[in-house]
């Protein structure tokens, strides 16, 4: 029987193993199918406060990690695969072997949108993909085309830039969600061009098992054209990982949990923090802050309930 079992390991979850691990809780971390969480896929992280040259997602993210092991967190590779969360204590099943929690901490984060074309499932791993650092080197001296109009698609483009030969971004529309530094960084890098209005109509060449080109329109004047490209990055956002508690958590039309106050689900002694229900501020910064609430509130519950 554990007091505190946290499903996630990216910032929300480590800095709440953190929190629990220092109540003397000996949370039980379950990483999950992207160890590390969206910090581990990026590079330079220049706003999380204490840093002030900037730090690496990946070490920063590894740093909460050790943290949390100093103070007696147990770290579990794998996923969870089921949740009864009718009753207490929680049953959970992770890889296939049930264990038992008093209180839960869902920091499970948010995965890579696709745009849902057959081309470009068929053709991930085959120059098509949704992480920068992790796919970048494989490019260099390409053509690079990057999807999206948020910080995402602004960061992966500069990043890109280094490696290829150009990089195009292709937007939907002439409006853009990324910040204003990280697009006029964008717009003055001379590698990096922008394709605005423009929508992906397929990726080309599945048969081949490579990307050659990708189709696409003008969604305003509907003219269609191919244009020669190597690599294919898709930066359009995230989707909350909840499918796991359909049925149990409460979660808003997308899937992004409904908080209760703080950091409480509909389910007493079942808590959120991070990406999962955060679909506004969604930083390093604020998962932490999370993180930390969460686990301050299963303390807080397992004191009343006499633990
Ligand atoms: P986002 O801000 O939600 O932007 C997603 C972009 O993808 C939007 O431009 C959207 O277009 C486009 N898009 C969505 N679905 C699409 C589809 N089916 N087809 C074509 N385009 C589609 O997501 P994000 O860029 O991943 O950023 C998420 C959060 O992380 C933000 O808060 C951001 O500030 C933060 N972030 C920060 C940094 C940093 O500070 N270093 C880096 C990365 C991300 P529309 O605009 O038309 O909807």
């Amino acid at each position: 029987m554990r007091d505190v079992v946290i499903i996630g390991s990216g910032c929300a979850g480590n800095t709440a193993a953190i929190y629990a691990a220092r109540a003397n809780l000996k949370p039980l971390v379950v990483q999950g199918h992207e160890a590390g969480g969206q910090l581990s896929m990026t590079t330079l992280v220049e706003n999380f406060p204490g840093f002030p040259e900037g730090i690496n997602g990946p070490e920063l993210v590894e740093n909460m990690k050790k943290q949390a092991q100093n103070f007696g967190a147990e770290f579990l590779y794998g996923s969870l695969l089921e949740a009864d969360l009718s009753r207490r204590p929680f049953r959970l099943n992770i890889e296939e072997e049930w264990i038992e929690t008093r209180t839960l901490i869902v920091a499970s984060g948010a995965s890579a949108r696709w745009l849902g074309l057959p081309s470009e499932k068929k053709l991930i791993g085959h120059g098509v993909s949704s992480c920068a650092t992790c796919d970048g080197f494989f490019y260099r001296g390409r053509k690079i085309m990057v999807i999206g109009g948020g910080d995402s698609a602004m960061e992966e483009a500069n990043f890109l830039s280094r490696f290829g030969s150009e990089v195009t971004v292709v937007h939907r529309r002439d409006q853009f969600r990324a910040s204003k530094i990280m697009l006029d960084r964008a717009r003055s890098n001379p590698k990096i061009k922008f394709l605005i209005n423009t929508g992906v109509v397929d990726v080309l060449d599945p048969a081949n098992n490579l990307v050659s080109s990708v189709k696409l329109r003008n969604l305003e004047t509907g003219a269609v054209w191919e244009q020669e490209v190597d690599g294919f990055f898709v930066a359009i956002g995230h989707i909350p990982n909840t499918a796991v508690f359909k049925g149990q958590i409460e979660t808003d039309a997308d899937g992004y949990i409904l908080s209760k106050g703080g950091a409480r689900t509909n389910i007493a002694g079942v808590f959120h923090a991070g990406d999962v229900q955060d679909r506004l501020y969604r930083q390093a910064i604020t998962a932490s802050g999370a993180g930390c609430m969460a686990a301050m509130e299963a303390e807080r519950f397992l004191e009343a309930e006499g633990h």
